[in-house]
């Protein structure tokens, strides 16, 4: 048996990148950068006005009141017909660029205008105006060549803007891993039946592919596999054909539990089997290689807490480098224990627990009532799963633990 950290290490040796592909923008959101992008314009691209208004050049401006000459109006879109003169203004328009020799904007609201002999003109409310004032300087928020993201950003919906101004209209990322899930079991019923006697309902296929789609990827439903030789056969050969296959039960040391056997007639390679974490322990995980392709394969424990307790720590880190995530490994923060807790065995043990705010508003991980490894109510009102490491079985209440939410 393993510990968690060799079986991260493990992973990270045995999982490679997928390959790469432009996908169009608006397409990309989730997906990994395979490369830095940098920028291919300076942001903004001219010297800009930031209200509609006047361009005046700010030394001219004496008075209030003062008259000046409009030379030209300026649209966003639009370029200055010539430089700015002494005493005169050009109107624009909030974006447009700055005529040469202008340096500052007074907005619409102080200004008056009028046409005298068919001339127009403007004056203004304001007696000063700082040199500057209302104009954004070329390149103030990056220039050209600047690298703004690096490659292994996940690309978020509030990244695409910025994206798009820069010209990456198809960004180069990781290709989408599809993850077949399969269930094992001849007690499990779909949850939209009535179990019978001896049955219980599966709760891990929903769970597993769920937890999937959370990450972004595409996912197959492969139905409920049976405790039997040729129908699994069948159902695992299906799942083989994807970039990874997550079975859950049948790996333990129980009668009908094929899977690892299945697997290497299969041809899959076993990477491990076994770790020692709390719960999960039977963990299986493999590679199958042919041609320049592959298939990861975990087995997970069949209890539904199993599932998602090795869901949560090793399929979403092998997931996370085949789409080469910079930092694959489960986020966790640090966190006061509420209140003390006992756990059993030798095994490092993941609980489940919940944020509370104690009198002073500390925000604090509180573990919940847990039955272990079949109980999902916990799971109902945790935040995340609270890290025990196994060298004592003691945890007062005010230390720090690990935390990782979901
Ligand atoms: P196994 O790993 O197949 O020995 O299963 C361990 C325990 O988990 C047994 O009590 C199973 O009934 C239960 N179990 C297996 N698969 C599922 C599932 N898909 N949903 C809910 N419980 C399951
Ligand atoms: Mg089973």
């Amino acid at each position: 048996m393993i510990s968690i950290e060799d079986a991260f290490k493990l992973i990270a040796e045995a999982v490679s990148p997928l390959p790469t592909a432009h996908s169009m923008l608006a397409d990309s959101v989730g997906r990994v950068l395979a490369d830095d992008v940098t920028a291919d314009v300076d942001s903004p691209p001219h010297r800009k006005s930031v209200m509609d208004g006047f361009a005046i050049k700010s030394r001219d401006l004496k008075g209030a009141g003062q008259s000046f000459k409009i030379a030209e109006t300026i649209v966003a879109g639009g370029w200055p017909n010539a430089p700015l003169a002494d005493g005169e203004a050009a109107r624009i328009m909030t974006g447009a660029p700055l005529p040469d020799g202008a340096d500052a904007v007074i907005m619409i609201e102080k200004a008056k205008m009028n046409t005298v002999d068919g001339v127009d003109f403007v004056e203004f409310s304001v007696d000063r105006i700082d040199s500057g004032k209302h104009v954004m300087e070329r390149g103030v928020n990056f220039a050209k060549g600047d690298t703004l993201f690096r490659r292994g950003h996940r690309i978020r919906p509030t990244d695409v803007g910025l994206l798009a101004e820069v010209g990456c209209g198809q960004p180069l990322t990781g290709r989408l891993p599809s993850v077949a899930v399969l269930p094992t079991g001849d007690e499990l019923v779909d949850s939209q039946e009535q179990p019978g006697r001896g049955q219980i309902r599966n709760s891990n296929g929903p769970m597993l592919l769920a937890m999937a789609k959370g990450l972004g990827l595409k996912t197959i439903d492969l139905g409920i596999g049976r405790d039997n030789r040729s129908e699994l056969k069948a159902a695992i050969r299906k799942g083989l054909g994807h970039d990874m296959l997550v079975l859950s039960g049948g790996v333990s040391a129980g009668v009908l539990d094929l899977v690892p056997g299945i697997l290497a007639e299969e041809g899959v390679v076993e990477v491990f089997h076994k770790v020692k974490v709390k719960p999960g322990k039977p963990i299986w995980f493999g590679v199958l290689t042919r041609d320049q392709q592959k298939t990861y394969v975990f087995g997970l424990p069949g209890n539904p807490v199993s599932s998602l307790v090795g869901f949560q720590l090793f399929v979403r880190t092998a997931i996370r480098i085949l789409e080469s995530d910079r930092s694959p490994k489960p986020r966790s923060v640090s966190a006061q224990l509420a209140k003390d807790h006992e756990t059993r065995g030798d095994r490092p043990t993941y609980w489940p627990g919940r944020w509370v705010e104690d009198q002073s508003n500390v925000r604090k991980v509180e573990p919940l009532v847990w039955r272990g490894s079949s109980d999902l109510v916990a799971l109902g009102s945790a935040d995340g799963l609270i890290y025990f490491p196994s060298d004592t079985n003691q945890h007062p209440a005010g230390i720090d633990v690990i935390f990782f939410p979901f």
